[in-house]
């Protein structure tokens, strides 16, 4: 992949929207380019800073009244329009915003009420298997000890990886339940700190990550291969968002099969 190539994709790799292969040769190519990591770097920042909950603004009600009532948005008439011209051109500017940068709304949506609806529950789990130690039934730092201990006892087959290599160990795994599903949870150390990565199938083959923050807690949702996964952790987000790359990086560390 040449520069130019990767500069065309480092948007929508940021946001985890493409396939496998562009992603593999995306984070290849940045491994060899200082450039396009320092690039990469760049847009990262601006994307935390701009996920910031503090930049959340909840709009007047007026505007939202205007917005939810039945036809109305598209059928102001000409006096409707004298009556709110602030209005008509805030919202051509918040138009013209959703369609020059969809990148913004979706750090909005991130954000948003009800981004993560699980985002509550995922927590809890996570702080239960904390407090009653019952973190891990196999406790084993080799993926081909954890990765088998599954077997049999869920109808699918979790994906296991060791990130020693990146900071982050793998520590075991369990059983656990989530959304009314059996789930596999697998244990993850970072330092000192207790990373949760929880597994079920999904029948959306893939979608972005979700990054919800939630009473200290950041949680962060993805599918890929068919399958839910939820990371969550009291690391801080930027940690976090890097276990999860690490996780979904196949270059660095090829899957099991
Ligand atoms: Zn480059």
């Amino acid at each position: 992949m040449m520069c130019n190539d990767a500069r065309l994709l480092l948007h929508a790799y940021l946001d985890d929207e493409l396939d496998a292969a562009q992603s593999v040769a995306v984070t290849r190519h940045m491994h060899g380019c200082p450039a396009c990591a320092a690039s990469y770097a760049d847009y990262a920042r601006l994307h935390k800073a701009l996920a910031q909950p503090a930049l959340y603004r909840r709009a007047p009600d007026a505007l939202r009244a205007r917005w939810t009532a039945p036809g109305s948005p598209a059928a102001g008439n000409a006096r409707t329009r004298r009556r709110w011209p602030g209005l008509a051109m805030a919202a051509g500017f918040i138009g013209a915003l959703l369609l020059t940068a969809p990148a913004w709304f979706y750090l909005w949506q991130q954000h948003g009420i009800g981004a993560n609806p699980l985002a509550g529950e995922v927590v809890s789990s996570h702080v239960r298997s904390l407090q009653q130690q019952h973190l891990m039934d196999v406790v084993s730092t080799d993926q081909h000890t954890v990765k088998p201990w599954f077997e049999g006892k869920l109808d699918f087959s979790p994906r296991v990886k060791d990130l020693a290599g990146v900071g982050f160990p793998l520590a075991g795994g369990r059983l656990d339940a989530l959304d009314g599903h059996s789930v596999a949870a697998l244990v993850y150390k970072r330092r000192l700190h207790v990373i949760n990565l929880y597994q079920w199938p999904s029948t959306v083959t893939t979608s972005a990550a979700v990054v919800t923050q939630w009473h200290g807690y950041t949680v962060i949702r993805w599918i890929a291969g068919n399958m839910n996964y939820v990371a969550v952790s009291d690391v801080n987000e930027t940690d976090l968002r890097q276990f999860v790359l690490a996780f979904q990086d196949d270059a660095a560390t090829p899957p099991m099969r």
